[in-house]
């Protein structure tokens, strides 16, 4: 995955850069990185490493796969939660299924009517290596009213009690690895049993012009599970993730709507916390979508 290139510069000297690739069939991104690896450990299911990349700061990935990078993390994190937060405001209890890296929980406890979080991550050394490495995604751990499990998330799911939570965010990696259960019919019918009659599903989509045909199986199994009109795809840019263009999916047990919601609250609320991204005019655009993913979405 790494690759050395000389550089011969105008003085003559010779200097060596070293690049991280994450290489897919036919396409691949590079970053440059300092060299100096600053994690690097193989767990029960993945192998965890953190590299220190030029552009975009410190960089975790997963079996060879960009996770998340210091300076774009904002994008996902804030998008995974905010807009589900700002369409459910009755939410009390939140689970996140994944998400080591911390984002999406750090996020999430802005909330202040948040009762309950729960984060169920598989893989310790993802937290150990977040918390040493990317400390401003894992920043809220020790929080008192997270409560972290190191536990398989599919297990979880089953053993939890019918209509437990409001809002359920799926904060998977791709659908190879650990974690490919998180991407199954079976695995969704137990998320839409757990959450409350106006409970929410969100999961991060993958990208619908990378891997078009992931994208339409994954819209067409929540459609069956949750109903043809409660299930919403939104978009975000992310430019360390392929194409650059991410979607997520928002998918209602009862009739909670993403379009409506307190905007006057939204946009208060991202200026109060200072949010880089989400506000209320990328909440509502966001779900604007072009005609190549509509067409997609309704291939089936
Ligand atoms: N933002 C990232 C992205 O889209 O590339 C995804 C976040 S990454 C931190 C996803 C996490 O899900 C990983 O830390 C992985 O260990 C965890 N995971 C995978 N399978 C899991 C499972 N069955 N239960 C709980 N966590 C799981």
């Amino acid at each position: 995955r790494d690759a050395s290139a000389k550089t011969i510069e105008a003085d003559g000297s010779i200097t060596r850069d070293v690049w991280f690739t994450e290489r897919d069939e036919n396409i691949a991104l590079s970053l440059k990185h300092t060299g100096n690896q600053l994690y690097k450990k193989d767990s029960e299911y993945q192998r965890v490493e953190i590299y220190e990349t030029l552009a975009y700061g410190n960089m975790l990935t997963l079996d060879g796969m960009v996770m998340c990078t210091q300076k774009d993390e904002y994008v996902y994190h804030e998008m995974i939660t905010h807009v589900p937060m700002f369409s459910n405001r009755a939410a009390k209890r939140a689970l996140v299924i994944g998400g080591g890296d911390g984002g999406t929980v750090r996020e999430l406890l802005r909330h202040e009517q948040l009762e309950e979080v729960t984060l169920v991550e598989i893989d310790e050394l993802v937290i150990e290596a977040c918390k040493l490495h990317l400390p401003e995604t894992a920043v809220a751990f020790d929080n008192p009213r997270l409560n972290l499990l190191v536990e398989d998330g599919i297990k979880y799911i089953k053993e939890c009690a019918d209509e437990h939570y409001d809002l359920i965010i799926v904060d998977s990696a791709d659908p190879v690895g650990p974690g490919e259960g998180l991407f199954t019919a079976a695995f969704y019918k137990e998320v839409y049993r757990c959450l409350t009659k106006d409970g929410v599903m969100i999961t991060q989509s993958e990208s619908p012009r990378f891997n078009s045909a992931v994208f339409v199986e994954i819209y067409d199994t929540y459609k069956k599970i949750f109903g043809q009109d409660k299930v919403h795809c939104y978009l975000a840019a992310i430019p360390t993730y392929p194409t650059g263009t991410w979607s997520f999916s928002y998918s209602a047990k009862g009739s909670a709507s993403p379009l409506q919601f307190d905007k006057e609250a939204a946009a208060a609320f991202s200026r109060k916390e200072g949010l880089k991204y989400y506000n209320e005019a990328v909440h509502m655009a966001a779900f604007a979508l072009p005609n190549f993913v509509k067409e997609l979405l309704n291939t089936k």
